[in-house]
């Protein structure tokens, strides 16, 4: 898998973790994949919150560790936000997160992705949050060619 670009970026707090979300959900045109990637209590979920106002959603992003998935939708976009951490069979998903990516509206999170990944496309944005000292987490963006657009100058 090649992954043309990467970008890393420090947040102090969870208010700038959900400020980067929003900045990269701004630049979502629909049609985008995005795997979350970090430990328990790192910030996935803090982060698609951003990402949902980004899109223009007005809805309180809650983490879908029970439900698996969440849909916020807004005019132009249905923002899908998977959690597979209590997940433990695939297959189903990988054909429902396929199908979701041929409607040019849908956009598609994934936190707890790894039992998903080897069916997942190639062409994702991949994410990845490691806290640091204090507050501080490291977010290192990974972005295919295809999804470079995502990422800041
Ligand atoms: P995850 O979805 O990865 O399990 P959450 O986003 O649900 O994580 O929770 C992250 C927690 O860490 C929240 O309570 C949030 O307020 C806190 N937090 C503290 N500092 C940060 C930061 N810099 N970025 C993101 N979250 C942070
Ligand atoms: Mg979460």
């Amino acid at each position: 898998m090649t992954r043309e670009n990467t970008q890393v970026v420090n947040t102090e707090n969870s208010k700038s973790t959900e400020v980067l979300g929003e900045t990269i959900g701004n630049r979502l045109k629909g049609g985008e994949i995005i795997e979350l990637a970090g430990d328990l209590g790192s910030g996935k979920t803090t982060f698609v919150r951003g990402l949902a106002k980004g899109l223009g959603s007005k809805d309180h992003v809650a983490s879908p560790t029970f439900t698996i998935s969440r849909l916020y939708k807004t005019d132009n976009f249905n923002l899908h936000h998977m959690d597979f951490y209590r997940l433990e069979d695939v297959g189903i998903m990988a054909h429902e997160i396929r199908d979701l990516v041929t409607d040019p509206r849908n956009i598609v999170v994934i936190e707890w992705a790894d039992i998903t990944r080897q069916v997942l496309p190639d062409d994702r944005l991949l994410i990845n949050i490691t806290a640091t000292e204090d507050d501080g987490r490291r977010i290192v963006i990974q972005a295919p060619e295809k999804l470079n657009y995502l990422l800041g100058d």
